[in-house]
């Protein structure tokens, strides 16, 4: 036994906050309660939403929402074990093949969240000999992956397709494996991986490409199925596409889509499969009904786009290839406050700032329901205009 004083895990923690609060970065949970048209409630007061990723507004549908409850009552509250005891319920198999069906791919796998899934996918195909290759501006559970997985790992500049074959020539021939990691729509700013130019390029080096679709699947794409059928009538190879089941889908979990094998040794490596309990039957029937919309109902599909375009059009802004918009400010305490002011005009748009996006791009983020209220968008743009936010805007 040393004498060491006893430290206090309190003053630990408020020291820490403390710097946190100093550089602007601090963050709150905040009661919200969300209601139909895009509509939250905060501190009592009704907001209209430009900060949910519910884009085609599934998680409040009626037959969601029933098929979720319909789930629960046939199967459970919960799964009660992992899936490889005797958590896996047959409506995730039933969900799996909807999935790969969606992807055109032979097989597919459900996790907990998308998040887990990227820590559990990628450790599986790159190891401590290996590389891996990864955008600058990657969603952070990718960055978690690549960390846990132990292999080498190089950030390529955004979308610089010149920068990731420099880096491909250089570093590739000295590992084992190579996995070229990115985002298909990028969360932050609402752009799409050149997956056209990446997949040959990762073929030519022997590398392996997996994309992150969290934001493609149900918006972006032929019928909603994501980047890899956003380049023309043939779907782009991607032998490795990841999403989210919490997003345009409207529930909750992650999945792959892949060949047979890769998710037959996903069932046998992947620690975040293995040893975890198997997702909620309400998520899973949830999500399948989802999928059954996104699949009958194309205007729903096509709603999310049309309403970012009322936006940028009135703005003079990019025309947008995701419904996601950002407008970048530079500093945190600008963004902070432009978030502060659109909520005194009655709109709901957070502030985006270091680590979720790199230094000196703290950001308003807008993203694009299919249940917005076209006068609200307006409003939204008008109220945006006033202020003087677009200027800088990219
Ligand atoms: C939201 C998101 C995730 C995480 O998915 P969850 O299901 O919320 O854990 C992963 N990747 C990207 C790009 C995301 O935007």
């Amino acid at each position: 036994m040393t004498n060491r004083p006893h430290r206090s895990i309190d003053a630990f923690a408020r020291a820490k906050l403390a710097g946190i609060e100093t550089a602007g970065l601090t963050r709150r949970v905040v009661a919200t309660d969300r209601a139909d048209g895009g509509m939250a409630v905060r501190d009592a007061r009704a907001l209209v939403s430009f900060s949910c990723n519910d884009y085609l507004g599934l998680t409040r549908h009626r037959e969601v929402i029933s098929a979720a409850q319909d789930a629960a009552a046939r199967w459970g509250a919960g799964s009660g074990a992992s899936r490889l005891i005797t958590g896996n319920y047959p409506l995730i198999d039933e969900l799996e093949v909807r999935l790969a069906a969606l992807k055109g791919t032979e097989a597919a796998c459900v996790f907990g969240s998308g998040y887990m899934a990227n820590i559990g996918i990628i450790p599986c195909f790159a190891g401590a000999d290996d590389v891996i290759f990864i955008d600058e501006l990657a969603h952070a559970c990718l960055y978690a992956g690549a960390r846990m997985s132990g292999a080498t790992t190089h950030a390529f500049r955004h979308n610089d397709m010149d920068h990731l074959e420099d880096l491909l020539k250089r570093e590739r021939p000295r590992h084992g494996t190579a996995l070229i990691v990115t985002d298909g729509v990028f969360s932050m700013d609402g752009d799409l991986a050149p997956l056209d130019v990446m997949a040959p390029l990762a073929r030519a080096h022997d590398a392996w490409l997996m994309t992150d679709d969290a934001h493609g699947v149900g918006v972006v794409g032929r019928d909603g199925r994501g980047s890899s059928f956003a380049f023309g009538p043939d779907k782009i190879d991607v032998p490795l596409q990841m999403g989210t089941l919490s997003k345009a889908i409207g529930s909750y979990g992650g999945y792959l889509c892949a060949s047979r094998a890769v998710i037959d040794l996903i069932h046998n490596r992947a620690r975040s499969l293995i040893f975890t309990t198997a997702p909620p039957p309400a998520s899973m029937g949830a999500a399948c009904k989802a999928l059954d919309i996104i699949e009958r109902d194309a205007a729903l599909r096509a709603a999310p786009m049309t309403k970012t375009s009322l936006f940028t059009r009135r703005l003079g802004l990019p025309e947008p290839v995701a419904p996601i918009v950002p407008i970048v400010m530079g500093a945190p305490e600008p963004a902070m406050a432009a978030s502060a002011a659109l909520m005194e005009r009655g709109f709901l748009v957070s502030a985006i700032r270091p680590p979720t996006v790199p230094e000196g791009s703290a950001r308003l983020r807008f993203t694009f329901m299919a249940t917005h209220r076209d006068e609200d968008i307006a409003r939204l743009a008008e109220a945006v205009a006033e202020l003087g936010l677009a200027r800088g805007g990219q």
